[in-house]
């Protein structure tokens, strides 16, 4: 699919002579029909540059911006005009004229088309505004309405003429929270149903959870999803949990060279902390399919690492003193689900003991429990096996890699590669630990299919 926005290593300047001063550094991005993407960061970042360049309101001075299959490096005016007739705009005032009503507020934009009539207009004005929820306050006049209200008539306006591209710049930046969540919950609504673009521009770390996609800039640069971990952890979970749901987060992750996976694992794991915080039950689901997908691609991680043959990720749960497999292996389409009471088998003792093991001949090993082989048909040749601890230092769950390819054991530095993801881990399994414990007791479900 064609995107609506592309982007392609766009610089911008502000500036001459000796003020010339860059504000944007090699922006590449996209924006596809039907995404609402937001875009992020701090005042002064250069979001507002940004979302003029793409609608040309300002001339693109190098790079490309391709809006609506049209080059805007270079295209003369008139050009542009029909491009920008194709987007709808929202703005932080909502800039509805005063002496108007709502109704002809909305007008405004079908007048540029003159083959739409007086009675066709104000039919689709009305039908506009009753679909942003404002069927009785049709023939008032702005001072009439609350914020919230006047930002919905201007939704209306940028949408009655079904734009393919609707840009917002801090729609909500007048809103109480509220209103500010009703408003981009109606134009995320809308967007949908019209399959249109949106680029939301704001700062307002509340709403970013509406977002398909989030885009975080820094000082004129995009950030990396690490570095773009900032601001307030519980909200960005749950926007990293709309990634998850696409399959992004996972995506990124899997596409990471080895060393930058684990900062980035690191660093959204001292986000983790920051949700131990501040937990609240209604986030609880969306992290925990975030959590959920982290562990899994770190399992996975930690097998290519290590060349093993598999990873076993499990969770101690202090009251039936057992552990249970989190990432597991599959037996079918059903994950098999492994518990081991403390002390029993290679991951038991660890638990136990809280000391690693590293183990040639496992076969042959007392504390060895040949089950789980006989249930999935594998045969375990080599194990390495290292306690995870959460924060406070207490033992909350086991990593474990079976069969070292090639070798008949685990070396030294594969025990020391493990070791550096324990401590993340760590703090994501503590993670799990509250959120299940949070969860079950609101809602009392089997989670685990058995
Ligand atoms: P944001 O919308 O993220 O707050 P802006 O894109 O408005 O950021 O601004 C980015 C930077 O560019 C800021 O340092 C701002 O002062 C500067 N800037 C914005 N517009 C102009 C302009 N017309 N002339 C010179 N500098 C500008
Ligand atoms: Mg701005």
């Amino acid at each position: 699919m064609e995107p609506a926005i592309r982007i392609s290593h766009l610089n911008h300047h502000y500036g001459a002579g000796n003020l010339r001063k860059q504000i944007l550094f090699d922006i590449s991005a996209n924006l596809y029909p039907g995404e609402i993407v937001i875009n992020t960061g701090p005042s002064g970042s250069g979001k507002t540059t940004m979302l003029t360049l793409v609608c040309g309101l300002r001339t693109v001075q190098d790079g490309s911006v391709r809006t609506l299959e049209t080059e805007l490096n270079g295209a003369a005016a008139d050009r542009l005009v029909q491009v920008r007739r194709n987007i709808g705009f929202i703005f932080q005032g909502h800039n509805l004229l005063s002496t108007l009503t709502a109704c002809q507020n909305v007008r405004m934009s079908l007048q540029l088309d003159r083959s739409i009539s007086p009675a066709e207009s104000r039919r689709r004005a009305v039908a506009m505004l009753g679909a942003v929820g404002l069927d009785r306050q049709v023939d008032l006049y702005p001072h009439q309405l609350s914020g919230g209200e006047k930002q919905r008539v201007a939704i209306a306006r940028a949408l009655v003429r079904h734009p393919r591209i609707v840009l917002a710049d801090e729609p909500t930046a007048a809103l109480d929270r509220a209103s500010g969540r009703d408003v981009v919950e109606l134009m995320r609504k809308l967007a949908k149903q019209q399959g249109c673009a949106v680029l939301l521009v704001t700062h307002d770390n509340r709403i970013l959870d509406v977002a398909d996609r989030i885009l975080s800039l820094e000082d004129g640069r995009i950030l990396s999803f690490a570095a773009g971990v900032s601001a307030n952890a519980e909200h960005l979970l749950t926007a990293f949990a709309q990634m998850h749901r696409k399959g992004e987060l996972k995506r990124h992750l899997q596409h990471l060279p080895d060393d930058q996976f684990l900062h980035e694992v690191s660093d959204a794991t001292s986000e983790f902390e920051g949700v131990l915080q501040t937990m609240d039950v209604a986030n609880a689901e969306a992290t925990r399919t975030l959590l959920d997908d982290v562990l899994e691609v770190a399992a996975d991680r930690i097998r290519h690492l290590l060349r093993a043959e598999r990873t076993t990720l499990y969770l101690f749960d202090p009251v039936r003193r057992e552990l249970r497999s989190k990432i597991a292996h599959h037996v079918g389409d059903a994950p098999l689900d492994i518990r081991l009471p403390l002390g029993l088998g290679i991951a038991g003792r660890v638990a136990e003991s809280g000391e690693s093991m590293n183990i040639a001949n496992p076969q042959s090993h007392p504390s060895f429990n040949p089950e789980v082989d006989r249930r999935t048909g594998f045969r375990t040749q080599s194990i390495l096996c290292l306690p995870i601890r959460d924060r406070a230092g207490v033992i909350n769950g086991v990593a474990q890699v079976l069969n070292k390819q090639d070798q008949k054991s685990f070396s030294q530095a594969d025990e020391h590669t493990l070791q550096e993801f324990t401590r993340p881990l760590g703090i994501i399994l503590e993670t799990c630990t509250r959120l299940f414990s949070t969860a079950d007791r609101a809602a009392p479900v089997n989670r685990f299919p058995e």
